[in-house]
């Protein structure tokens, strides 16, 4: 099997490793120094300012993202929100079931935000903005440091979903002047799903500490609380956390955030200059490295899915929604290499042949 989605994604064999063993006990100084060990790697690859937090939450990162809306915004905000895409929308719907006011920048799908568009709304009464950097539907970068400038000026408190751009395109959260970063243990991070990471600026940790939270699980006061002896609340994903701490340990060693950076970028570039003999166009205007928009010109995109699927062993990330039989996505994140890269390409090639393209 060859995992091109973008979530879960190939595990290295250390990460896989461990998924074997037994799972131990977590109320532990063992466990908490992997807790804190953890914490600090993620703070480092954030680029947190000084004074920030991470904490770990055992719940997909769509958890997370309800987390920060209903931690860090009430009723009396007024927030704006990118919706350029499925996960833009979703921050539009927790936004109302949360009760917090808030007004949507509509994008087209695989459209970039400009700065002219951003600023219409330059000066107004609006509290807080909510961005997914890389929209993963779409695989749309947006400008996190034109958008922190904005968010600056306007004195918002910003909110960056990284949950598919987390060590995949660059980022720095102290420099863009990001409150909250978000990210998940299937993407990137390339470890099973079930836990996502929130990192917190100090500013964030100061609001969701004095936050009044209709919730026991998402309290994140407590969360934090827990967590300055690297502990969590409730009993959380013991093996995935220990998972992510060999994984943060293994990027390390490679040359850290950068160079993991690099490596996801050069494997979009590779796949990119591979397939442009194939009756395939790009959809995106400002490409995420992470993940590759592909619309086929004639073939249906779901059929495509399903064919490499089935005879091919090969996935591929079909696209939901609107999109379901026009684009289909290649992921460039996890233990992927460009070799990987020929193997997708010579069966798409081989499609083409058999005249499925
Ligand atoms: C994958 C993803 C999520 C959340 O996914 P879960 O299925 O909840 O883990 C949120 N935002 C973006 C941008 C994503 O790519």
């Amino acid at each position: 099997m060859l995992n091109f989605t973008v979530g879960p994604v190939m595990c290295s064999d250390e990460v896989r490793e461990i998924g074997g063993e037994q799972v131990p006990y977590f109320r532990t100084p063992e466990f908490s120094a992997v807790m804190l060990e953890n914490e600090s790697l993620m703070l480092k690859y954030a680029k947190a300012p000084k004074g920030s937090k991470a904490v770990f939450m055992t719940n997909s990162s769509t958890g997370s993202m309800e987390a920060v809306v209903m931690n860090c915004f009430s009723e009396t905000d007024n927030v704006l929100v990118i919706d350029g895409g499925s996960f833009g929308h979703r921050f539009v719907e927790l936004c109302e079931i949360h009760g917090v006011p808030h007004e949507t920048i509509k994008l087209n799908h695989g459209q970039k935000l400009t700065k002219e568009q951003l600023y219409e709304y330059d000066g107004q009464a609006f509290t807080g903005l909510l961005v997914n950097i890389d929209e993963t539907s779409t695989g749309v970068l947006y400008d996190s440091e034109m958008i922190g400038e904005f968010c600056k000026k306007n004195g918002l408190f910003y909110v960056c979903d990284c949950v598919s751009s987390f060590l995949a395109d660059p980022f720095d959260m102290a420099h863009c002047g990001a409150d909250v970063m978000i990210t998940g243990s299937q993407k990137v991070l390339a470890c099973p799903p079930g836990v996502s990471i929130i990192v917190l600026a100090p500013r964030a940790v100061e609001r969701v500490v004095s936050a009044k939270v209709k919730s026991m699980y998402f309290n994140l006061a407590d969360t934090l609380k827990n967590m300055e002896r690297g502990q969590t609340p409730f009993t959380p994903a013991v093996g995935i956390l220990r998972q992510i701490n060999t994984r943060l340990k293994e990027i390390e060693k490679a040359g850290g955030s950068e160079a993991e950076i690099d490596r996801v970028a050069a494997q979009a570039e590779d796949f990119r200059s591979k397939i442009k003999e194939l009756p395939f166009e790009f959809v995106s205007e400002s490409p995420a490295n992470g993940v590759t928009p592909v619309h086929p010109i004639y073939a249906d995109a779901y059929r495509i899915f399903e064919i490499l699927k089935d005879e091919y062993s090969i996935w591929v990330c079909p696209n939901g929604g609107n999109m379901k039989n026009t684009v289909f996505r290649v992921g460039h994140i996890g233990a992927l290499t460009p070799k990987d890269n020929d193997t997708l390409v010579a069966a798409l090639k081989d499609m083409e042949k058999r005249g499925l393209l």
